[in-house]
């Protein structure tokens, strides 16, 4: 008798999606990174794309973010990668992306992470103008869920925006992004970087105080911002009217400092109060991270345990 092949090896090619995606290009060969196969790009980044990628043995569902070596050509981007992938090793969180792997080649730098196939919450949000409160307390509350474990482990995200934000299938948040994320000892040397990089979301001091120590208190900012933008359907500090664009840093800030939080009707009392505790330019008199997460706002979703 002749030995026979396995009966059961799998052939990714027959996966839907990768069935699908040739039928939407029957001319394009299927690239492989890694023992992944690349389908469709699902988003483009700073130093190159995010792809959708199929594990050849499995079929699982992955987001493989390429980075071409020739994009990461100075210090302080390639310091941006490293930090991201030291990070991500650290945390394991249901609502913090997850890091699988990492592969080098000669040309790629790809990062392997947990694929949020829910698209972007800032998606979901335009899709919808504003949240319905019950769903955004729901999401603010595993992002808020997400962002007190990476402060327990002496992190700060910095750059949180809806932007960073992804969806998994069931709708849950998944935080991404975590290249300016930085341990709290560490002085932070590219502040004002970040503050560039999304000025309506960061946190007065990243400006003001010029470098110096930045703590916890500017990723509450930002989740305040988030949480305004989930229920009011825009920013709430972008729109001076000396400053059309946002785009002078200096005087957006001045404007944040000088304006009153307004909200629009539809917003209620208990959210309004929360926001206005987060929304507080001077760190030290904006509420810590725990005094939100005791919010009575939040009290359907708190998640017994964590404070
Ligand atoms: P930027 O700093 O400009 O936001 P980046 O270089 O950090 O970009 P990412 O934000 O990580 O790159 O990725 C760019 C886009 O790719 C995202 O906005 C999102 O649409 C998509 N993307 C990234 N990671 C994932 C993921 N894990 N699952 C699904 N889509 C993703």
């Amino acid at each position: 008798m002749q030995p026979t092949e396995p009966a059961l090896s799998y052939d990714v090619y027959q996966h839907p999606k990768a069935i699908a995606y040739q039928q939407q290009h029957p001319r394009r060969s299927l690239p492989k990174f890694g023992p992944y196969l690349l389908l469709q790009t699902l988003g483009e980044g700073e130093f190159g794309k995010v792809k959708l990628g199929l594990h050849e043995e499995w079929g699982e569902e992955v987001a493989v973010k390429l980075m071409r070596r020739g994009n990461v050509d100075n210090q302080v981007r390639l310091s941006k990668v490293e930090r991201e992938i030291e990070v991500l090793k650290k945390l394991k969180h249901p609502n913090i992306v997850r890091l699988y792997d990492v592969i080098e080649t000669d040309k790629y730098i790809g990062i392997i992470l947990e694929y949020a196939s829910g698209g972007e919450l800032f998606d979901h949000i335009l899709a919808h103008r504003y949240l319905r409160e019950k769903d955004a307390c729901k999401l603010f509350a595993q992002l808020i869920s997400g962002v007190w474990y990476i402060h327990q482990k002496k992190i700060v995200h910095r750059d949180l925006k809806l932007e960073n934000l992804l969806l998994d299938r069931n709708r849950n948040v998944i935080i991404t992004d975590f290249g300016f994320a930085n341990r709290f000892e560490h002085k932070a040397d590219d502040l004002m970087v970040t503050s560039c990089g999304s000025p309506c979301y960061a946190a007065p001091e990243l400006v003001i105080s010029e470098g110096a120590y930045v703590g916890s208190a500017v990723d509450v900012w930002s989740c305040g911002v988030i949480l305004y933008a989930m229920l009011a359907g825009y920013l709430p500090f972008d729109d001076d009217p000396s400053n059309p664009d946002g785009d002078n840093i200096n005087l957006l800030y001045k404007y944040i400092v000088s304006t009153t939080l307004t909200f629009p009707d539809y917003v209620s009392e208990g959210a309004r109060h929360l926001l206005g505790i987060m929304l507080v330019p001077d760190p030290k008199y904006r509420a810590s991270l725990q005094t939100v997460m005791q919010h009575e706002w939040l009290a359907p979703y708190l998640i017994a345990g964590l404070v």
